[in-house]
């Protein structure tokens, strides 16, 4: 029996779809990975470290970093996937200002968002709301639908985040100007391995795990989230989280919060964005 009001009825040892499902999403950045492999060898034999082949090098290992962090995403996907359906999934409440941590997300991500010519905002009716929130998940949360948001809007389009603190619970909106879901797919967006167009040939990748995820851990948090969308014209996830206090607050140091946050962005984008790592560079121009 799971106490987890998340359980999913799906069986994964009958999932047929799930696999195949599974094993083309890994088998893409896994022969990247291979293929950037191959030509940094075929480099590194030529033995000429001219300025091109040292730009080469730099490409290779930069498609060998970001293919790394979309094994990584996937696989952190299915262990949390696997996680809600076990009832392993915990939560780690803590008292905080809700509206300051949606907003350095934000703020980290429109660099991602302009990168692909989006307009990312961000606006409030707040400057703080302290409320028990579980930070990593809530995180999580927002750089899923702002994540599908960009994958699914074109260049040129709009994404607007609103968080509207009352009484008793927070609002937050994630709008985009994207092509939208279809009606009859609305109510079954939420499942696992639900895909509006699972077509081989489809635009996006993607798993189909990471709103069921979404979901459950914004009902773990004891909120609530629906979707109001209309093709070609865009999407609205509208969250409700209970503007609760924890008894206890468990005061943690999160040292260094903007790297982690970059660190998250970099995994959780990945399959839609080469995010430039100057770290990997910089220590790439001193190993040689
Ligand atoms: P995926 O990894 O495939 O993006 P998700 O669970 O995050 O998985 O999303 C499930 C499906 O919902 C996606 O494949 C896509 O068809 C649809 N979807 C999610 N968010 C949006 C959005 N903002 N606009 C349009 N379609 C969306």
């Amino acid at each position: 029996m799971f106490e987890n009001p998340n359980e999913f009825t799906w069986n994964i040892s009958s999932n047929i779809e799930f696999i195949s499902n599974i094993s083309h999403e890994l088998r893409t950045p896994l022969n990247n990975i291979l293929g950037a492999q191959k030509l940094l060898t075929l480099n590194v034999r030529k033995d000429s470290y001219t300025l091109k082949s040292q730009n080469d090098f730099i490409k290779y290992l930069g498609s060998i970093r970001n293919n790394s962090y979309r094994l990584q995403r996937i696989i952190n996907n299915f262990i949390d996937i696997t996680d809600i359906q076990l009832g392993l999934s915990k939560l780690n409440l803590v008292n905080d200002n809700i509206i300051s941590i949606i907003k350095k997300i934000v703020k980290n991500v429109a660099f991602v968002a302009l990168g692909k010519g989006i307009d990312l905002f961000f606006c409030t009716n707040v400057d703080q709301k302290i409320i028990a929130f579980d930070k990593e998940k809530t995180e999580r949360i927002l750089l899923n639908l702002l994540s599908n948001a960009i994958k699914y809007s074109e260049r040129g389009k709009t994404i607007e985040v609103v968080a509207i603190a009352k009484e008793e619970s927070i609002l937050i909106l994630v709008k985009d100007q994207g092509i939208g879901i279809p009606k009859q797919k609305l109510e079954s967006i939420f499942e696992p391995f639900m895909q509006v167009d699972k077509s081989f040939i489809r635009s996006q990748e993607g798993s189909g795990i990471g709103l069921a995820i979404v979901k459950s851990f914004v009902e773990l948090q004891k909120g609530h989230i629906s979707v109001t969308s209309k093709e070609e014209e865009g999407s609205i996830f509208e969250i409700e989280l209970p503007a609760d206090i924890c008894s206890e607050s468990i005061t943690k140091i999160f040292d260094d919060e903007e790297a982690n946050i970059m660190q998250k962005i970099k995994i959780e984008f990945s399959d839609i964005s080469e995010v430039s790592d100057d770290d990997d560079v910089y220590t790439f121009q001193l190993a040689r």
